[in-house]
Parts: structure tokens; sequence; C-alpha cells
């Protein structure tokens, strides 16, 4: 029969150490979720910079590269042990019921690590990071401990080395739950991808339809192309600057220093817009670059 075994935890419970002791010398076939998480991150060249709302993304394509790692290991019939965040009962189910579908006859088992205060303290000491086990703490009491009704054989405590079956009472409840909020993410995540494509055709558009240009200093307002603005000396997105973003908006007669992006750009201080610090006139530029490129498709009233 093969088998699966999970090992999940927080930072520096020992998860590596332990399945190093009980199975990577057994033949198994060992991943950790860590070196997938890192590979994503590569793959997307995210440094400490990551856009609003990627994180998630990243995570959930790490966890989905190593399934498939999974599920090609088991297909050749090897056993496998991963070490893996899986915190939520609706993450454990949505790996195991993939699982259970392309492998029949798997043993799945949980290991969760729960080490003393001492033992946790001795650990992250020796890797250094005594100042960040408050913060792993805290990330412990985000997992949901696992049950029998995720669809798992065998869940076990592993306590200083000494590991105990731990069999909570079945919560049938859960697995509906844990299926319905999976649903939900997926539709958000899809609502998403769409919002972002119209975005990205409408953003396209730009190039070629005429767009209302709006110069910040003498007040002047074009209908045009953004070659025709170009042409004509305008400084204005697309051609210079992103739309959404501060940046000079004038024609071809005024000047980059009497626009606000110049102001906040020499103001000395961090180049940060404070709504409360602008003129009424500085109001109307900045609301209407925030709101681009919609805000300049119809003339303002
Ligand atoms: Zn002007």
């Amino acid at each position: 029969m093969p088998k699966m075994i999970f090992v999940i935890g927080a930072n520096a419970t020992g998860k590596t150490h332990f399945i190093r002791q009980c199975f990577s010398g057994n033949g198994m076939t060992c991943f950790n979720i860590k070196d997938y998480q890192q590979r994503v991150y590569q793959e997307e060249k995210a440094g400490s910079l990551i856009p609003p709302g990627a994180q998630f993304r990243y995570l959930m394509r790490a966890n989905q590269l190593l399934l498939e790692d999974i599920l090609k290991a088991l297909a050749q019939g090897r056993d496998v042990a991963a070490e893996h965040t899986l915190y939520m009962a609706k993450r454990r189910i949505a790996y195991i019921d993939a699982l259970r579908k392309a492998v029949t006859d798997l043993t799945i088992s949980v290991y969760v690590m729960c080490p003393s205060d001492a033992q946790w303290e001795a650990n992250a000491s020796r890797r250094g990071e005594a100042d960040q086990l408050q913060r792993y703490r805290k990330e412990a009491e985000l997992i949901e401990f696992p049950n029998v009704s995720e669809g798992i054989d065998a869940i076990y405590e592993v306590v200083d080395g000494d590991v105990r079956l731990r069999m909570d009472p079945p919560r049938p409840e859960i697995y509906e739950a844990a299926k319905q909020a999976l649903a939900e993410e997926a539709a958000r995540l899809q609502r998403e991808d769409e919002a972002r494509e119209r975005r990205k055709q409408l953003i396209g558009s730009m190039r070629e339809r005429p767009f209302w240009h709006y110069c910040e200093v003498c007040g002047k307002s074009q209908f045009m192309t953004a070659q025709e603005a170009y042409d004509a000396g305008w400084d204005y997105p697309p051609h210079m600057g992103d739309f959404g973003l501060l940046g000079p908006r004038t024609c071809g007669g005024c000047r980059l220093t009497d626009t606000l992006y110049w102001k906040i750009l020499t103001s000395g201080t961090l180049p940060i817009v404070r709504e409360k610090d602008l003129t009424p006139e500085e109001l109307v530029t900045w609301r209407r670059i925030r709101g681009e490129p919609e805000s300049l498709l119809t003339e303002e009233a």
C-alpha cells in the first residue's frame, strides 16, 4: 500500500530533523514546501517588495507544484514524506482529495510537531532565531489540528521526539465547510484574474484610442491620441510615466518644475502624497491621476 506522510508545524519545531530521523533513511522520497516556495519566488523575481495580493498566489502555486511532484513520485510506486505548512483544514483537504483521486489504497498520515517550550527555544537558539520565537508561537496558533474527517488515516503529535497517536473525535462538518471555502476562494481568484485582464486590455487600448489629456499647469485639455499628444510635446502616459502613478501631466508649453510631481519629488521628505497638504487644484490633478486611465475616457464636467 503506498504511503503518504505529512509533517507539519510552525518554524523551528524540528520538522526537518524529524523527517531525516524517521523517514528519509527508509527509502522514502522527501519533499520540503520551502524549496518550492523559494523556486516560485525566484521565478517571479520577487525581492523584499511583493505586490499586494501576490504572496497568497505564490504560496498557492508552490503548493500546487509540490502536489504535482508528490503525485509523480507516488505514481512511480514510491512512498513520500513531505514537510509542509498546511495549517488549515481546507488546505489539507484540497491536497488529500487530489491524492485520493489519483492513488487508490493510499495511506495518509499527518505528524504535527508540538515541541515543549524548552525544546522549541533550544531549536530556535541553535538557528540563531531566538528573537523570532514569539512570532513562531503566534504562527503555531493558526494551526487547525488535523482531524480524521479530512480524509487522514492516522494523526500523530510529536512532542520532543516522542510520537503519540492523537485521534480527536471526527468532525464531519469541517469537510463541507472546507469545500465551500475553497470554492469561494477559487471564485475570488478568478474574479481578480478577470479584472486584471480587463485592466490590461484597457491600458493596451490607450496606445490607440483618443482620450482626454489635461495639462495640470495651464489647465488646457484636449481629446487626442497618445501619439498626437506626444508629437505636440505633451508629457503624458503611456509615452511618459504610467497611468495611475504620480508623474507630470503637462502640455508642450508648460514646465515639469510646475507640476505636482515635481513638488512632491523635491519636498525634502518621503515622496508620498498627503491629500490634506494639497491645494484644491492639486487635489483635482492627484485624483485624476489616481483614477487613470478611466478618468481620461470622458470629459470632465
Ligand atoms: Zn499647459
